[in-house]
């Protein structure tokens, strides 16, 4: 049930916002920890976690503190000056993740947009491709962002369609096949660029030997393997990088979300020095792009990933959380998937759809989101205890039994 007050937000939206969504309808007003609060006060766990962007908890009061403080400083110089927080977070970022340079963007559609433009142009300036003849293979059912040219090479029909003529220069195989992927190179291919767990999808594991294999093709064909880690990235699955679970590293990452705990829109491209280079004055930037605000706010947000032991928080409770889903009912419960604490449910074709589901747990006070129609897809955030967790599994148990 929603109250008077929730009713009338909800039809201002509907009459005055763009109907590309389809929200459930809970109108939160105030989020703390694995918790957001309705209108009414009333208390839910999130299980969604803004798709990973609230790893670190919502309102983090470390990194709120350090918005606010650097809200009343300074915000926004735009890079035609320097500023006192970019380069202290480039630093931050490159020690804790190994790579050499990051180049920083606002949302995670833009880092992917800077990492395809910087496998081009090392194509063309490292590789020898001859002008505008430089290949990107992406997989199918990949979920990159909503620009054209991303949803260009989108295999989901909802992203793409309608949406063309779109950029040239992508090929799309099987996700974790690794004969298709081979069989995609050819002398002009620039890079793989591929989500290490494909989330959108519903949580894809791919086979243990898919990213040392797609590694080994990337240095056979002189190709750059570029991961987006917008989702997976930053302790989702129990590392701070998904690849670490294959033992690989990547020439490049794009991470966004969780690299500011759910409170501004960063987003980064991470790579190596030779990749880096191709960006010269003038080849490619953002108004906001390593703003003193959003520099502030990820740093505060890495700080907190680190200090609190949320990557390790999530490794530990992994094994928990997954023999929990295990004991799920099936049906109407087919199979389930997870790594870290992140998990996709499948549910059986003859049960409720997925977002059936979902609005019945909402009413119960579990926030999760249903994916492709028959899948659930949880990502709590990572700072949720051991009792939270189970709280959570016990109503999702619950309602899957009833
Ligand atoms: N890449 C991946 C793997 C994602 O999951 C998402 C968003 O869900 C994006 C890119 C796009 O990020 P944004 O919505 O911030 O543009």
């Amino acid at each position: 049930m929603t109250t008077e007050a929730a009713q009338s937000l909800i039809q201002l939206e509907d009459r005055y916002g763009a109907h590309n969504y389809t929200p459930l309808n809970a109108v939160f007003t105030r989020g703390e920890g694995p918790y957001l609060f309705d209108l009414d006060g009333r208390r839910y766990l999130d299980f969604l976690s803004a798709y990973s962007a609230v790893n670190q908890g919502h309102n983090h009061p470390r990194i709120t503190a350090a918005l606010v403080e650097q809200a009343n400083k300074l915000a926004l110089t735009s890079r035609a000056f320097r500023n006192d927080r970019y380069p202290l977070l480039l630093e931050r970022l490159c020690r804790l993740t190994g790579f050499d340079r990051a180049l920083l963007m606002n949302t995670g559609a833009e880092a992917v947009e800077t990492a395809i433009k910087a496998a081009r142009k090392w194509a063309y300036e490292v590789k020898g491709v001859p002008p505008s003849q430089a290949e990107i293979i992406v997989a199918a059912d990949g979920f990159h962002g909503r620009t054209t040219t991303i949803v260009g090479f989108s295999t989901d029909p909802a992203a793409h369609d309608g949406f063309g003529p779109f950029a040239p220069g992508f090929r799309v195989v099987p996700f974790g096949d690794l004969d298709a992927m081979a069989a995609a190179i050819g002398p002009n291919t620039a890079a793989i660029l591929v989500e290490p767990v494909q989330g959108e999808a519903g949580v894809i594991i791919p086979p243990d030997d898919y990213l040392p294999g797609l590694r080994e093709l990337a240095d056979r064909h002189q190709v750059l393997l570029i991961l987006d880690e917008i989702q997976s990235g930053l302790g989702r699955t129990g590392k701070l990088f998904a690849f670490e679970h294959a033992d690989i590293r990547p020439d490049a990452v794009t991470i966004g979300k969780a690299l500011s705990g759910g409170l501004y829109p960063v987003s980064a491209f991470l790579a190596s020095d030779e990749v880096m280079a191709v960006f010269k004055p003038g080849t490619h930037g953002s108004t906001y792009g390593g703003n003193p605000l959003a520099c502030a706010v990820a740093e505060a947000a890495l700080d907190v990933l680190i200090d609190e032991g949320l990557i390790e928080a999530a490794a530990s409770l992994a094994a928990h959380f997954r023999r929990r889903l295990e004991d799920l009912p099936r049906p109407p419960v087919t199979r389930i998937r997870s790594i870290g604490l992140w998990a996709g449910i499948d549910l059986a074709p003859d049960a409720p759809i997925a977002r059936e589901y979902c609005r019945k747990l909402m009413g119960q006070g579990l926030l999760c989101k249903d994916t492709h129609v028959r899948t659930i897809r949880l990502a709590p955030p990572l700072v949720i205890s051991k009792n939270q967790l189970d709280e959570g599994l016990d109503v999702l148990e619950q309602a899957l039994n009833d």
